[in-house]
């Protein structure tokens, strides 16, 4: 069965309300004829609003950046499953490597929150991914493997079927340095390897893998060109809509 290709923009914690609302009312007009490829983005959570009400009804799905995962109560700062649904979030990116390396999440917690965001109906995007000394070390795929295992603790194979990954090497996020499409196939063909060990090949067949780490228009054809690669996760070039919409035409 052949994967739909997914872009999914990651804003991090950049841009204003008017450059939020900007973005996301030219990014609808642009993806206004996009077919085949799945679009997504993920504003800082104080513009979730606004950004919802001008994705509604549009090529382009709403996710979140991070959730909580208890359901309510005394837990400052943080935001639940129901509530990222009652803005229209679609998706959840979990564990991306700023959360886990700035600011100190581990698998056990990640794991938390898929669970938290797979029973409430939200999509979670998890990011997995080494460290430069640990690809140095030859310790990739044991990396990798840790992270899987660690943060899908639990997950049946039905919950399975509708997480996304997102293999995205930690020293090519936000430095320009792109891992080769070599590289990054290797990874993901390895992904699929640990979802059939872990799961069964159907699923393994299923599973949406993005590849990020400082995609942009002019390296995207290459690496979503290959087999394993399903889409992007997408940082600084999400900011710009024609950065972003030329990665989408890529797909
Ligand atoms: C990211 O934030 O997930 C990311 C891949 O960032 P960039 O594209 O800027 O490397």
């Amino acid at each position: 069965m052949a994967r739909r290709k997914f872009i999914a923009g990651n804003w991090k914690m950049n841009l204003d309300r008017k450059g939020a609302v900007a973005l996301a009312e030219g990014l609808v007009k642009a993806a206004a004829n996009v077919v085949g490829c799945d679009i997504a983005v993920c504003p800082p959570a104080c513009y979730l609003e606004a950004v919802g009400q001008i994705v509604k009804g549009s090529n382009v799905a709403l996710g979140a950046q991070n959730v909580y995962h208890q359901a309510n109560g005394a837990f400052t700062g943080e935001l639940s499953t129901a509530m990222l649904l009652d803005l229209g979030c679609k998706y959840v990116i979990l564990g991306h490597s700023e959360r886990r390396h700035v600011l100190g999440e581990t698998d056990a917690e990640i794991n938390k929150k898929v669970i938290a965001a797979l029973d409430a109906g939200l999509i979670p995007i998890l990011c997995v991914g080494e460290l430069l000394a640990e690809r140095e070390a030859g310790n990739t795929m044991s990396v990798i493997r840790t992270q899987f295992d660690g943060s899908l603790a639990g997950v049946s194979r039905e919950k399975l079927k509708t997480v996304v990954i997102a293999y995205e090497p930690v020293w090519a996020i936000g430095t320009g340095k792109v891992a080769s499409p070599a590289q990054a196939e290797e990874v993901h063909l390895g992904l699929r390897k640990i979802i059939a060990e872990r799961y069964n090949n159907e699923i393994a067949q299923i599973v949406p893998i993005q590849y990020g780490g400082s995609v942009k228009p002019d390296n995207a054809v290459d690496l979503l060109g290959q087999p394993n690669i399903d889409g992007a996760l997408v940082g600084g070039a999400a900011l710009k809509v024609d950065q972003f919409m030329g990665i989408v035409a890529g797909a």
